[in-house]
């Protein structure tokens, strides 16, 4: 009798125990509009010279709606306000960080799901304390507070930590404490390999992982510009932070592709590509423990925002497309701008000729016949660099983004050959989709999703 009751009792407190096991997903693809996404399963088909379209680990989740991310005082947000909102499930003002003008602060689901007993992981390949890692964690009245951001990421008592490193490390002038020792102070073991926290001993220590190579801005690589130095993936990252972070009482993760939004301000549809394979593998990763878990957890897909207004398909190229071209650029537009930096520095006369022959060395992985509406795109931006001038220096710089108008020029024609179109430098209002397993609740706005992760954690 004795017996029967401690096998009930230990039965009893099993399913309990299981059915306190709740683990969330957020992913959320910065800028990525559901046109990058199509435009990625497009890609991946015509790549393996088959129509149509391949199906992407996101797809494979359903398509549960599309959600609007206007902000409080802008139809088209920016990721301070949105991340926020995702995380609070309120509307901030454009560049907030969980902090609203009236001086309110409100708790992300983040903390609820520490509060909870969870173990958070935040990862991005953006800087950790950039917009949309820092809404999860803490409280600022503007997203350009990098080093007061990076003051309360250990005051989050969060567990993991990963991918970009930090903005403003020791202050604007570069006079205060350095982050990562105030990080190590608090406790945080700090690593540049995922391996090393793998071998870890004691799961129940917080760690920062910061990727090996870091650009100058404090983010990851890109994918396209991984290869020649020692570099972890976004799903290699959210691997380590599964086995990190599991435990009895679950998890909620939030993971970031922040440079998909990065290579739409540049109209880089190829390295845009490069970062949504980046970010789906980081979904495959989630979606394989899904299916061991199928009914403890919930994983939602998302964006803040659409970037670039992205379109598959231009006029100029009838209804022709080859997506797959862009298999074939080398480099991200912007490492090979500072190629060409470099390679012109104190050259005084840089023929139209000597930026073909380093656009086909580094950049392009194409024929190098160009049609006249190429050339007529090369000689404009050839024309605006040559410019002396320095107000219409200043129009040029905003004409090319900011960037070399020859880098700008010939991945125009990348993009050009492919048939993918861009409509702005900037973000669009455009409604993003939500992808989602562990929830039938539609989600319309983006301040819906707070709601839809609280009650799943608290059921
Ligand atoms: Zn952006």
């Amino acid at each position: 009798m004795k017996k029967i009751f401690i096998v009930v009792i230990i039965l009893l407190a099993a399913i309990t125990f299981a059915g306190a096991q709740k683990y969330v997903f957020l992913f959320i693809g910065d800028g990525m509009g559901q046109a990058d996404i199509d435009l990625y399963e497009a890609f991946l088909a015509e790549k393996d010279g088959k129509d149509g379209f391949v199906q992407s680990n996101i797809s494979k989740i359903p398509l549960l709606s599309m959600c609007s991310t206007e902000c409080k005082n802008r139809r088209i947000t920016d990721s301070g306000a949105a991340g926020s909102a995702i995380a609070c499930g309120q509307k901030f003002n454009v560049g907030e960080i969980s902090y609203s003008e009236e001086g309110s602060q409100p708790k992300s689901i983040a903390k609820f799901a520490k509060e909870k007993g969870m173990k958070v992981g935040i990862i991005s390949t953006a800087p950790m304390n950039h917009a949309t890692p820092a809404a999860f964690y803490a409280n600022q009245p503007t997203r350009k507070n990098y080093y007061q951001i990076g003051l309360q990421l250990p005051e989050s008592n969060f567990d993991f930590f990963g991918g970009g490193g930090l903005l403003k490390q020791t202050g604007n002038k570069k006079e205060e404490k350095d982050l990562m020792t105030i990080y190590q102070e608090a406790g945080y073991l700090t690593f540049t390999s995922t391996k090393a926290i793998s071998s870890l001993k004691s799961h129940n220590t917080k760690v920062i992982f910061t990727n090996e190579t870091i650009e100058r801005d404090a983010s990851m690589p890109y994918k396209i510009d991984r290869e020649d130095s020692p570099n972890s993936s976004l799903a290699e990252i959210v691997a380590t932070a599964i086995a990190h972070l599991d435990n009895p009482k679950g998890f909620f993760m939030m993971v970031e592709g922040g440079k998909i939004d990065y290579a739409a301000h540049d109209n880089d549809a190829a390295t845009m590509l490069g970062e949504m394979e980046d970010f789906d593998e980081a979904v495959a990763e989630a979606y394989k423990f899904y299916l061991q878990h199928r009914d403890e957890t919930l994983i939602i897909i998302t964006a803040d925002h659409e970037t670039g207004g992205v379109s598959l398909g231009i006029a100029d190229n009838g209804y022709e497309s080859d997506f797959g071209i862009l298999a074939k650029q080398k480099m991200s537009m912007t490492k090979f701008a500072s190629i060409i930096k470099k390679q012109t520095k104190n050259e005084e006369n840089v023929s139209l000729k000597d930026y073909s022959d380093m656009a086909s060395k580094y950049f392009m992985g194409v024929d190098m016949d160009f049609s006249s509406d190429e050339m007529a795109i090369l000689n404009e931006a050839f024309a605006d660099i040559n410019v002396k001038n320095n107000r219409a220096k200043s129009e040029i710089k905003s004409k090319y983004n900011g960037i070399n108008p020859m880098a700008y020029a010939y991945c125009q024609i990348m993009n050009r050959k492919a048939s993918v179109g861009f409509s702005t430098n900037a973000h669009t209002c455009a409604k993003v989709p939500v992808y989602a397993v562990g929830t039938t609740t539609p989600i319309l706005d983006n301040t819906e999703i707070f709601g839809v992760i609280k009650s799943f954690i608290e059921k």
